[in-house]
């Protein structure tokens, strides 16, 4: 089989050219570039069942990042298996907007401290310690397996961040910062969404009933870990908005501020602590 068929193949079988050009590559330890330029190439045995099998558990839904076992988020290759959440585009917002939070300030603190609550395969932590290097980056996750794929990721990428196993604020006793930042699962438990993200730790898309109960807790545990004027910024689902604004504003945050994501869909809301008077 050479290159050309094997692409073939995945065209048969339905499977977009772009991931099978990926699997490939990653199979062959060849960049994309090269199999474009190398379309004679014959596989060996092995290279070709390996090829297929992963055709088979692309087409089956497996997400393209657990097979070539990485994902590009702002900018980093990470390492992402099944212990994972695999990084969202949509997320780098986030990111953005937790870089302009520490560009604006504090300004009497040269060093700011940084929460990533659920860090997962750590994207957000590793993203802003990369670009705000003053920044001091705590990560938590009550995943002891998704913390050691985000510490090989702060490892591959020669970047600090404070790893600490435990559930939301749970590790962060006594502890505030001037930025705590969050993507954590939202969708509703009856989303028919999730069956095509089967594949991917349930607990890190989906905290059942309407989605909403990991930002609740989030958000009311955060008042006693944020300093005067810290900013909480979380990442939500299109239709969770006006609830996670509600949930600020009860708790006592002052205005919170929806963004769009790329889609032009409200994907992230904020608010600074504590009200502004
Ligand atoms: N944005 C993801 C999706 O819907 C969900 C991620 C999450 O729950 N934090 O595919």
């Amino acid at each position: 089989m050479h290159i050309a068929q094997a692409l073939a193949q995945a065209h048969d079988l339905g499977v977009d050219r772009l991931d099978a050009q990926l699997l490939l590559a990653h199979v062959l330890q060849q960049s994309r570039a090269w199999l474009i330029a190398h379309d004679e190439y014959r596989l060996g045995d092995t290279e070709r069942q390996v090829y297929l099998s992963a055709l088979d558990r692309r087409r089956a839904g497996e997400p393209l990042a657990y097979l070539i076992g990485e994902r590009e988020f702002y900018g980093l290759l990470l390492e992402v298996g099944p212990d994972v959440l695999v990084p969202r585009p949509e997320t780098e917002g986030l990111v953005d907007w937790a870089l302009e939070c520490l560009a604006n300030g504090p300004r009497n603190a040269p060093t700011p401290g940084v929460v990533d609550l659920g860090t997962g395969s750590g994207a957000i932590a590793l993203a802003v310690a990369r670009h705000a290097p003053q920044a001091a980056v705590a990560a938590t996750d009550a995943s002891a397996a998704a913390l050691a794929v985000a510490r090989r990721n702060a490892a591959r990428h020669g970047l600090a961040v404070e790893w600490l196993h435990g559930d939301w604020w749970a590790p962060l006793a006594g502890r505030q910062f001037f930025l705590a930042v969050a993507n954590p699962p939202y969708v509703a438990g009856g989303d028919p969404h999730l069956l095509t993200l089967r594949h991917e730790p349930r607990g890190a898309l989906t905290p059942g009933g309407d989605g909403l109960a990991a930002l609740r807790r989030i958000i009311d545990g955060a008042p006693p870990h944020l300093l005067p004027g810290a900013w909480l910024l979380l990442e939500h689902g299109l239709d969770q908005a006006v609830a996670v604004q509600a949930l600020m504003r009860r708790r006592g945050f002052s205005a919170a501020v929806t963004r769009a994501d790329l889609a032009g869909l409200p994907r992230c809301t904020g608010a600074a602590w504590p009200p502004q008077s």
